[in-house]
């Protein structure tokens, strides 16, 4: 989506991708197929680019580094060293005196069997490294037994956090450029099933001040970070209205798809304008809308009949052309439009439910 957004501006474009069948690969210009740390390919990336930017949180930062020695990389290598890994994400928004959840890191059993003393209720052991999606977590109920969990958990470092009790999952895309400015859009109402974005809902149902608060959060994290790109921040808004900051994504983000059909400009140009040096452009929103995940689980059958999607009045379906359809993996998303977010769900839920019931799938809940 980027590329694609990248080639409507006039750029060409080079990828860099372990996988043959990458998705952007039909439309790169060049496609490299190595892995993130090969160093002939991320040399030839770099000789290839004018600006190199990322959309994938699990590179090493080490590649990145390698390829800033020759070309900008944005936003910088030490922002991704941060938001990729959980521990140093969380200890960061602590220190800056961003408000998160409660955490303690954990190398041990031992570690874990003090911590869980701290956090008698239920509490999350998220690892500290390659965790996105919810991928790496395991919720701990009380009284958990602090040598099974971590045996269970097979990873060397973690946090254990507090269960959060919020009224509603939330998220701020900023954009921020090289000179300090800053953009944010109108933020997103996101419902996740199993650690997984289920569905994106903007604009997000909120007051004012507690939308005004999300977006002001996320645009002095962004100058703290010195993010040059754009920034994603996941919140959790809790019943006072108070908002804690789940997590951090210097990249576009699963929650941003809808804007390019609900907004002025998409969250796949804003990134371009933000690296390139352009000017933003307006994030003003056109309509409210809808945005749900095709999961690999949808395709259990085989190919989903989309005859029906593509009759929804409003809807647009995105398929990322993946070659293999796993159960969890994210095969494409469906943006519907209509006069009110209420709407958008229900027309969603009406194009959806039928071929979830022919997967097997339970209906999406209302
Ligand atoms: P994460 O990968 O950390 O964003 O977690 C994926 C999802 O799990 C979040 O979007 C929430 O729905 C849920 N989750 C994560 N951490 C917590 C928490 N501390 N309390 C309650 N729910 C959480």
């Amino acid at each position: 989506m980027l590329a694609l957004t990248a080639r409507r501006m006039g750029y060409r474009i080079a990828i860099l991708d372990p996988e043959l069948a990458c998705p952007a690969g039909p439309v790169a210009d060049l496609l490299l197929t190595a892995p993130f740390d090969d160093s002939k390919a991320l040399r030839r990336l770099a000789e290839a680019s004018d600006i190199i930017t990322y959309e994938f949180e699990n590179i090493p930062t080490e590649s990145l580094r390698l390829i800033a020695t020759l070309r900008p990389v944005l936003p910088d290598p030490s922002v991704l060293q941060i938001c990729q890994h959980r521990e140093r994400e969380k200890t960061f928004l602590q220190s800056s005196g961003f408000p998160c959840p409660k955490f303690e890191v954990i190398t041990s059993a031992a570690d874990l069997a003090s911590a869980l003393r701290e956090f008698p209720d239920q509490c999350r052991l998220k690892s500290s490294a390659f965790g996105y999606d919810g991928k790496g977590q395991l919720a701990l109920e009380p009284g958990a037994d602090a040598g099974k969990a971590w045996s269970q958990a097979n990873i060397p470092r973690a946090i254990l956090e507090e269960h959060v009790p919020f009224v509603r999952e939330i998220s701020v895309l900023v954009a921020r450029d090289a000179q300090g400015r800053s953009l944010a859009f109108p933020p997103f109402e996101n419902r996740h099933h199993g650690g997984v974005l289920e569905r994106t809902v903007f604009p997000a149902r909120l007051s004012d001040p507690v939308a005004n608060q999300a977006l002001a959060l996320a645009r002095q994290i962004a100058e703290k970070l010195g993010v040059v790109g754009l920034l994603g921040v996941e919140m959790f808004e809790l019943a006072d209205g108070r908002i804690l900051v789940n997590e951090l994504a210097p990249r576009v983000h699963n929650s941003g798809h809808l804007t390019v059909e609900a907004c002025h400009t998409s969250q796949f140009e804003q990134q371009i304008r933000a690296v390139c040096g352009l000017p933003f452009g307006l994030v003003t929103p056109l309509c409210p809308a809808a945005m749900f995940n095709l999961l690999g689980d949808l395709w259990d059958k085989g190919e989903p009949d989309w005859l029906p999607v593509l009759g929804l009045p409003g809807g647009v379906l995105h398929l990322y052309g993946k070659t293999q359809a796993r159960p969890g993996r994210k095969m494409g998303h469906l943006t519907v439009r209509a006069s009110t977010p209420e709407e958008a769900i229900r027309l969603g839920h009406a194009a959806l439910n039928p071929l979830r019931l022919r997967a097997s799938l339970p209906p999406l809940a209302p």
